[in-house]
Order: structure tokens, then sequence, then C-alpha cells
């Protein structure tokens, strides 16, 4: 009987776009291959793990203990940033350990295993359901030497490794054919991205010339990379989604100066204008908060900053003090519950930012990639990053729709469906 596989993936899309990888190939070269689920008895667990904060890292571990019940002959093999810290190799007993810089070859080791299992397995068959094929999770670069005084990531990914502009752009042909309408560039600090004299814009370009892929997206962008012929080309290219993210972290200059990060609110002022100036574009944003020695004060500027600029979306976390990391011996901890105040205000400004953006768009046309259906509805997201619901008789499944958008429910916006997107 095939043997039984289950992943869990935590923490960047990088990561996600490292397992989606994974499962092609080994479901490729292996296609007898069954997927479980994280949930269920199963031969082999990957974990692709991440340790970005205390939170992720407590995760991971819950994980393998509670798999080590459900399935005591079970394979455990964790992988990536979780993998890095030998305390916790020390203190977790699992089959294997693979760090960031042996996932080059993790499908054939992983092959290696399975073929090993393949005489034990003994469980039923189950339906495979790999992704849905609308929006594909593409790795372009990985690992970042930016050494952020909070961040753990440039000790788990030091190499910086970036796929040339002819394999990514053959990569976005490949998952066209696949019936992938839109393809999201991940990694470690994509604005980093270099391909000898080349960087993002030139891919973007390289892209868009020798594809007919729909929609091409970015995911988070350092706000300094954001430079007026990255506009210019968002403003000329309706196949670029004008959504940014962005990862501002803090608006204090006095923390982003004890975050190391190169940037001033002035700065932040600035390249938030030029995006503004790209059509129905919307912005969203990772923020930290409780960061050593932030006042209310510093808190303030951040706050006021979000609340002057309308942002779709944060992502709010709260500082967790990473061992090896410069701002884990700084001065001036924030206690939790300061942390969860400031989170929660924030939160609160960002729903109702939210909300006004969402009622801005009430008889508004959008293109919409549908996603599946809850229901009776299909739902899917905007090119700017807003998600959708509306009703129809046709099979929309991973079509790209045009729909006006009619009301603002409970939150979420309802559509009217006009017709499919011809391309
Ligand atoms: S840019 Fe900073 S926060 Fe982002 S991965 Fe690099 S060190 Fe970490």
């Amino acid at each position: 009987m095939a043997p039984v596989i289950a992943f869990k993936t935590w923490g960047c899309k990088l990561n996600q776009a490292e397992t989606q990888d994974l499962k092609e190939k080994l479901f490729s070269r292996f296609p007898e291959l069954i997927l479980g689920s994280i949930k269920k008895p199963a031969d082999l667990y990957v974990l692709n793990s991440c340790a970005v904060t205390q939170k992720a890292e407590k995760e991971v571990r819950q994980t393998i203990h509670s798999l080590q019940r459900i399935s005591p002959q079970a394979l455990i093999l964790v992988a990536g940033c979780f993998t890095s810290d030998l305390r916790q190799r020390e203190k977790e007993k699992v089959y294997a350990w693979l760090p960031n810089q042996e996932k080059k070859e993790w499908d054939q080791f992983i092959l290696n295993i399975l073929s090993s299992c393949a005489v034990t397995s003994s469980r039923q068959p189950e339906q495979k359901n790999l992704k849905k094929k609308t929006r594909f999770f593409l790795g372009i670069q990985s690992g970042c030497q930016q050494y952020c005084s909070y961040c753990i990531v440039p000790y788990l990914r030091p190499d910086l490794k970036n796929k040339p502009i002819p394999e990514v752009v053959a990569e976005v042909k490949k998952r066209q054919k696949q019936g992938f309408q839109e393809v999201v560039l991940t990694g470690t600090n994509i604005g980093n991205y270099q391909d000898r004299s080349s960087g993002l814009i030139d891919l973007l370009q390289a892209i868009l010339e020798k594809t007919d892929l729909p929609r091409l997206r970015l995911s988070s962008l350092w706000p300094t990379v954001i430079s007026s012929k990255l506009i210019g080309l968002f403003r000329v290219s309706p196949r670029l989604c004008p959504h940014f993210h962005l990862s501002i972290q803090s608006a204090s200059d006095r923390i982003l100066k004890l975050m190391g990060r190169s940037y001033q609110r002035k700065d932040l002022e600035r390249v938030v204008q030029k995006i503004i100036s790209i059509p129905q574009v919307n912005l969203t944003a990772d923020l930290i908060v409780g960061f050593p020695g932030e006042t209310e004060v510093d808190f303030k500027e951040t706050y006021e900053f979000i609340k002057n600029h309308n942002f779709l979306k944060t992502h709010i976390f709260r500082f967790s003090p990473r061992p090896g990391t410069k701002a884990f011996s700084l001065k001036g901890s924030v206690s939790s519950v300061v942390k969860k105040q400031r989170a929660q205000k924030l939160l609160a400004l960002s729903r109702k930012q939210a909300m006004k953006i969402k009622k801005s768009y009430q008889g508004e046309t959008l293109p919409i990639l549908i996603e599946g259906k809850k229901q009776d509805f299909w739902q899917g997201f905007s090119h700017n990053y807003l998600r959708v619901f509306l009703k129809s008789q046709s099979d929309l499944a991973n079509k790209i729709v045009i729909v006006k958008i009619k009301d603002l429910k409970k939150g979420f916006l309802e559509g009217e469906f006009l017709k499919i997107e011809q391309r």
C-alpha cells in the first residue's frame, strides 16, 4: 500500500511556496503517494517550520508532540527555521531535521524515506486533492542580510539566492499551463531580488512581455524599494495587481532606528503618496507593537500614520524577543498587557479603515479571480485584494469575472456577476 504523507507549513509565503513546490515534485515522481492530513495517522509528516516568534516555535513543538501521540510509528521530518536552534533539536526527538540550506534536495531526501515506508503502510487510500489552481506562490528569492535588530531570519536564512529571470519566466508559463490565473512573487525580501545586473522591475517587465499571465502580484515589500519607476510600471500594466503589502513595522523614527530599518516616517509618507497615484490601488502592511523602549508617543506616531492613510489590512505582530538578535538585549521591554492594548487599538483602527475602503467600492466594477464556492456564493479576490462574494448559476471556478459591487454585508462585499473576463 502506498505510504501516506501529511504536511504542515508555518510562517512566510516563501515557506508556503517551498512546500507547494515540494508537494508538486513528490506527487509527480510518486503518483501513488497518498496525501494525508496532519490531524490523522500517516507514515510521514513533513513540518516546514518557522521560528520568527516564540509563538511560532511553540506551535511547532506542540505539533510534534501531538503527532507523536496520533501516530507513534510515524516518521516526523522537521524542516526550516525552527531547525537552526540546536537547543530545540536536542529537546525534540524526530526522524530528521532539515535546515533551510538543505531544502534544495529535500524532495529526493523524502523520496528515499518514502521508498523505505512503502512496505509498512496499511492505511486506507484517501482522495488526493492538491491545491486548487487559482493562485500560485512563486519563490523568486530567499535569504536576507538586512539584520533588522528584532529579526532571526538572517541567522536562519543567511544565503542570498535569486532564481534567474529566464527560470522565473519559464515557471510562470508552466503554472499558467497548469491553469493558474495568478502568480504571487514571494521570497524572504523580494525587494532585494537580483539577477546579475537586473532587479525586480526587470523581472516584472520580462514576465509581462514574455507571458500572458492574467494576474501578477507582489508579496511583502520594504517601503524603500518602491521607486517611481516601479510605480510607473504599475500605472501602465493592468496585469500587475494594484495591491502593495508594505513591511512598515513602525512609523516612529526613534523605534525604526532601534529596529535597524533604513527609513523614516517622512520616507513612508513619500512612498505612500507615490503608491496611491495608481488607480484602485490598496495598501496592506506589517506592524510590530511593543518593541523595547516603545513609548506611548512612539506608538501614537505609528497609530496616526496608519490613521492618516487608508490601509485595507494591517498584520499586527507583538514584539517577540528572539535569542541571538540585537533587540534581545535591548532595555525597556514593554509588558504583554501594554502590547495587547496597542495591538487591539491598531486592529480596531484597521477594521474601521477596511470598512471605509470597502464601502467606497459600492457601485464600482472589479475583476475578481474566483477561488471557490461557499454555500450559494462564489468567492474570490479582486486585483486590489478585496474579497468579494457573488451568486451565479454559471460555473465560475478559477475564472476572472467582472463584478459590480452591490453591497457590504457583515463586513463582506457582495457583487453582481456581469461577465467572464475575456483574454
Ligand atoms: S528584512 Fe529585516 S525583517 Fe525582513 S527578513 Fe530581513 S532581517 Fe528580517
